[in-house]
């Protein structure tokens, strides 16, 4: 098991690697992100130990099952999955510094009153439909400025940048497309200046296309089962708004 996932993330390390050569990108400006839904502590703490330092979770319920198992080791978590808002105050409470899948302002709005009330803020990415694919949360391409503004008013909140799940399709071309829609709503939000806003990240890629990813911006590339191999439910359990 341990080698597994020790070979299997310098498979990725090198992906990444390559990637930033090919697209002439410095490699500090990439960082990986394990997405561990579904992971076990022990395997998640087999990639820290190997001087992973950055986690995400998607649903609440794994973050808090696994926080007592991983406290002692250092390393920061980002949320990515969706976030109901009676989920906030857990989602606080686990330590995550960054919500990466943040898509509306009724829970931006929620985040703030939670967030003034233990007198706390937090880092945020806007996630972005870029695919157009109903069972994906984000907010629709045309609606993100106005959202990033809205949110921006929001002093408990810091936006660092935006997310999006690219379309799951073997055709490079059109994954390609989802991620320089998201790159360039990123430069139209850099170019309007919008105070409180910070545009540095791009959330991008994953285990299948994140060399794609990479090429078209992407600062941090989240990666799951080609590290940690394959998981039992389907995505549409953690992406699907009935099932969430
Ligand atoms: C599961 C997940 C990933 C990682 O996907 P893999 O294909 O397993 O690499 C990335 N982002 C989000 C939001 C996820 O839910």
């Amino acid at each position: 098991m341990k080698d597994n996932i020790l070979n299997n993330l310098n498979v990725i390390l090198d992906r990444i690697e390559k990637a930033c050569l090919k697209s002439n990108r410095n490699r500090n400006e990439v960082k990986l992100l394990l997405a561990t839904k579904t992971v076990s502590s022990e395997k998640i703490k087999v990639a820290l130990q190997a001087n992973q330092t950055l986690i995400a979770e998607n649903k609440v319920q794994e973050l808090k099952e696994k926080f007592d198992d991983l406290k002692d080791i250092p390393h920061t978590n980002h949320f990515i999955g969706h976030l109901q808002t009676n989920k906030i105050k857990d989602v606080l409470k686990y330590d995550v510094s960054c919500i990466q899948s943040v898509d509306r302002l009724d829970l931006a709005e929620k985040l703030q009153q939670r967030l003034t009330l233990e007198n706390k803020t937090i880092e945020v990415l806007i996630q972005v439909n870029t695919s157009n694919e109903e069972s994906k949360f984000g907010i629709q391409p045309e609606n993100t400025i106005e959202l990033v503004r809205q949110i921006a008013q929001l002093d408990r909140l810091k936006i660092k940048g935006l997310m999006t799940i690219g379309l799951f399709s073997s055709e490079t071309e059109k994954v390609r497309k989802c991620f320089q829609i998201l790159k360039s709503i990123q430069q139209e939000i850099i170019k309007q200046n919008i105070p409180n806003v910070e545009m540095n990240e791009l959330s991008m890629g994953m285990s299948g296309d994140l060399e794609t990813a990479i090429e078209e911006g992407a600062t941090i590339v989240r990666v799951g089962t080609a590290i940690f191999g394959q998981r039992m439910y389907p995505d549409s359990y953690y992406w699907n708004e009935n099932k969430g």
